[in-house]
């Protein structure tokens, strides 16, 4: 298992038919996710073009998440989770934060992304709006959106297999001012596995 440490990013490459296991390692930790299709950073998966293309908000256990050119990236073979995750909120990122009152920097999940991205010697032309493993977003009375703790239970999972040679990113989001992580507030790690 690779760790993915609390409030940081990490991101790697991924074969054509290989599979990434995520593993909500604390049960409460929402993990922002992208994927950029290999050697075109310009193409990623790409959540507004992948809620046309599976008709849902939720995404479920056989459905395939498309790039901003509307190809297959992803799709999502395993989830133990309780199934519930977000593909509505944009990633945390430092304006996110000061709009929340923080005077100094705060991690977030958008840097966290730049900084895993380096790491690989790349870079994104932006910040996708990210997979959000576990977050849990409910729709009410069929317009509000809320912020709720994730229903992901410790050790729970979900399981992403690569229909394209790509780059998937994730960060375990650093938000500690909501109830995202869980009504303690406290970011913890999570991990993830890759098979053939
Ligand atoms: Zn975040």
């Amino acid at each position: 298992m690779i760790d993915i440490p609390a409030r940081r990013g990490k991101a790697v490459h991924l074969r054509r038919g290989q599979t990434v296991k995520v593993v909500n390692t604390a049960g409460q930790q929402v993990v922002d996710t992208w994927a950029f299709a290999a050697g075109d950073m310009a193409e990623f998966m790409s959540m507004e073009h992948s809620r046309v293309a599976i008709g849902r908000i939720i995404p479920t256990v056989g459905d395939t998440f498309v790039t901003n050119r509307r190809r297959p990236i992803l799709t999502l073979i395993e989830d133990n989770s309780g199934g519930i995750h977000d593909t509505l909120f944009a990633a945390c990122d430092r304006w996110r934060y000061e709009t929340l009152g923080c005077t100094e920097y705060h991690d977030n999940c958008a840097d966290n992304l730049a900084t895993a991205l380096a790491a690989l010697g790349l870079a994104a032309p932006h910040t996708p709006s990210p997979l959000n493993l576990f977050m849990n977003i409910p729709i009410v009375d069929g317009n509000r959106v809320e912020v709720r703790p994730p229903v992901s239970t410790p050790g729970s999972h979900v399981a992403l297999r690569a229909e394209i040679d790509c780059v998937v990113a994730f960060s375990a989001c650093p938000q500690d001012l909501l109830p995202v992580n869980g009504r303690a507030m406290q970011p913890t790690h999570a991990h993830f596995a890759i098979s053939d």
